[in-house]
């Protein structure tokens, strides 16, 4: 365990561009990502290079690489990194993927996804958090992530099939407009059950069969709301 943590730090460090690298982001990934087991290389870097602190409310930057969801405004949260790390790993990305994330928020998630997916498609119903976003993202040069406001229960279908759809906030069910819009073989990733209470992480996978679920972690989101 040692020796792949000091490993994943070396490649961290090579992956430093102009030595912007935060030794907190690094950190972060080592002490709570890596450490819960998380293995896939790709979103351990991607985990390690997003400044996470770019994404959060000023009064949160010193906090930002905690090990706990933050404020972003609005009442929503950005999610724990271990939990943004499971759902990036549960999406199987590999790099050439179109990925539609609903609940895009400060737009934290949304860069990590853009590292590991060839283009990433975030839909966030709050207009002044999607604004914020829009400004991070130009402000890092990010240019594969595309970000609207709007209700993602309705999907992008402009952009769609998508290789892979993630959801940032809790529903019943996958709604029926996203199923449509996920390729065949693709998979959804998001936290099933109603706000306030446990929810289950699951992935289900488009299979002529049908959808085929696995529960993968007990969760707690904001919910999904309707506009
Ligand atoms: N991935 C985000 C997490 C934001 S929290 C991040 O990294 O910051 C979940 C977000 O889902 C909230 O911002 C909330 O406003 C949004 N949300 C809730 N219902 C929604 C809907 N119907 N469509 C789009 N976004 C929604």
């Amino acid at each position: 365990m040692k020796a792949l943590a000091g490993a994943i730090l070396v490649s961290m460090t090579c992956l430093a561009q102009g030595g912007t690298a935060d030794l907190r982001g690094q950190t972060m990934v080592r002490d709570q990502i890596a450490a819960r087991g998380i293995r896939d290389r790709r979103v351990l870097e991607a985990m390690a290079s997003v400044p996470r602190h770019e994404f959060v409310l000023a009064p949160f930057r010193d906090s930002a690489y905690e090990d706990r969801p933050l404020p972003i405004g609005r009442g929503q949260t950005i999610s724990q990194p271990y939990i943004v790390a499971r759902m990036a790993e549960a999406l199987e990305l590999k790099g050439k993927e179109r990925l539609l994330e609903v609940g895009s928020g400060s737009g934290y998630a949304a860069a990590v996804f853009g590292r590991l997916a060839a283009e990433v498609y975030g839909i966030e119903l709050e207009p002044e958090l999607n604004d914020r976003a829009v400004k991070v993202l130009a402000s890092l040069g990010v240019r594969n992530v595309h970000l609207r406001a709007g209700d993602g229960f309705q999907g992008w279908p402009a952009q769609a099939p998508f290789d892979a759809i993630v959801l940032s906030c809790a529903a019943p069910e996958l709604p029926a407009p996203l199923w449509e819009q996920l390729r065949m073989g693709g998979v959804a990733v998001m936290p099933e059950g109603e706000a306030g209470r446990v929810q289950r992480l699951v992935r289900i996978r488009k299979t002529i069969q049908g959808p085929r679920k696995e529960v993968l972690e007990l969760v707690a989101f904001v919910p999904l709301r309707r506009p």
